[in-house]
């Protein structure tokens, strides 16, 4: 596909695009029984897969150059594959995040390497058995499951892997950074997070309470985006508090197959026992929804307050169903909290005032935010963070130009 006209690789991309979307209720099902995702949110991230591969399909037959005006001659570029693209995906999002480094580098002419998180590879599997079915070339897209310092070590080291698009921990993707210097491999990183949810006096309360656990709690928290660091403005802290524990405790909690649970179980026991010990004995807990019996590595949604916003369980990222609740005093204050972190993912602000609200979202360090709302994620809008939660965008229109290589050519036209 690499060496295929643009034509050619725009209608293998749709054809994978349409053969995604016919087995979309099949992949949906893998992603509940491989993650613990709920149905409605697996449906979501078949769908994401399917939409992402069509959005960059337009990309191949537009990878246009530029001619520039020089003297003497004439001046072209082209926007060249790196070659071999390594993706290595976390378990929290197997599908979509997979699909936001593959889908782009097919487009623009590379070949990719993708290795899912041990946990799981299912659905990373099925993708490759449809690009097959779609008619991709074999060895244009493979899927190579196994262990990250194992697999994911090797892709990061071979000097026949152009570019690494590693997603998830932190810890994990400075490593990578730092081991890809030593052959200067391009990278795209994208980590983690603490996220703020910025709540002030003016907003509307009841829809900012709603909407705080779907929020926080979505994908049972294990969700970079989680919106975790609740800082509400002090004069409605108590009121809001109020507001937030029935739609906290009505947060259904339960066997993610069945249709309307909004969170499942956590991905592993040792997750589990990984949130657990951000809510020790004696923890501030001020309400927590219910979990289910039965099989599952169940943690129920937990809101802490009051908290100090120097507290651990405020300011690491604890990819569970757990979120903290400060005041702050007036917007300098919510600025310098939000702020006061090592990441920089995602935030929102919810207010009636369209100053402030611009105002913060200038001001908060992060890549993604979001006015009264906590949509983070469109296929067509850029993705990513600022600091430490990574480095380069995915999606939207820019995505295609870190997978490609500008050449510069100039053509003397006189003798
Ligand atoms: P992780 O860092 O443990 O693993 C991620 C991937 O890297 C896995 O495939 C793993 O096998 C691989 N890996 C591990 N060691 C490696 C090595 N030495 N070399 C190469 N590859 C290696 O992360 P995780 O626990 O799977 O995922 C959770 C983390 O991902 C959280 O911190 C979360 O915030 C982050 N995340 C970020 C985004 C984002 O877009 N910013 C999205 C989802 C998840």
């Amino acid at each position: 596909m690499a060496g295929g006209g643009a034509g050619d690789r725009a209608r293998l991309l749709r054809r994978f695009a349409d053969a995604v979307d016919a087995d979309l209720e099949n992949l949906a099902r893998l992603e509940v029984a491989n993650a613990g995702h709920t149905i409605g949110n697996a449906r979501w991230e078949a769908g994401n897969v399917r939409d992402v591969l069509n959005y960059y399909a337009a990309t191949p037959e537009r990878l246009a150059g530029a001619q520039i005006p020089v003297a003497g001659g004439v001046d072209i570029t082209f926007h060249e594959p790196i070659g071999v693209v390594g993706v290595i995906a976390p378990w929290n999002f197997p599908m979509p995040i997979a699909s936001w480094g593959v889908a782009p580098a097919l487009a623009t002419g590379n070949t990719v390497v993708l290795k899912p998180a041990e946990l799981t590879p299912l659905t990373a599997l099925r993708l490759a058995e449809l690009a097959l079915d779609a008619g991709i070339p074999e060895g244009v897209f493979t899927v190579l499951p196994g262990a990250g310092p194992v697999v994911g070590q090797r892709l990061v080291d071979h000097p026949g892997v152009g570019k690494i698009v590693f997603t998830g921990s932190t810890r994990v993707g400075k490593k990578i950074m730092a081991d890809c210097a030593a052959g200067v491999k391009r990278l795209t990183l994208e980590l983690g997070g603490k996220n703020a949810n910025i709540v002030f006096a003016d907003a509307d309360l009841e829809k900012a309470a709603a909407a705080a656990p779907g929020g926080a709690f979505d994908n049972a928290g294990q969700d970079c985006c989680s919106r975790s660091r609740v800082l509400v403005q002090r004069e409605v802290y108590d009121r809001f508090l109020e507001l937030l524990e029935p739609a906290v405790t009505s947060f259904r909690v339960g066997d993610p197959a069945e249709e309307g649970v909004q969170m499942g179980p956590l991905i592993s026991a040792a997750h589990r026992d990984a949130v657990a010990g951000y809510v020790p004995d004696g923890a501030p807990v001020a309400f927590r929804g219910e979990t289910p019996d039965g099989p599952g590595f169940w943690y129920p949604p937990t809101v802490l307050a009051p908290v100090d916003p120097g507290e651990r369980a405020a300011t690491e990222e604890i990819f569970g169903p757990v979120i903290t609740v400060v005041p702050f005093t007036d917007e300098a204050d919510a600025i310098r909290l939000a702020n006061d972190t090592s990441y920089g993912l995602s935030a929102s602000i919810w207010t009636r005032d369209l100053g402030c609200a611009l105002r913060v979202s200038r001001a908060v360090e992060a890549g993604n935010l979001s006015v009264n709302s906590h949509s983070s994620v469109r296929y067509w809008t850029p993705f990513g963070g600022v600091k430490q939660s990574g480095l380069g965008r995915e999606l939207g229109p820019d995505a295609v130009t870190a997978f490609t290589e500008t050449k510069n050519l100039f053509i003397a036209t006189e003798d």
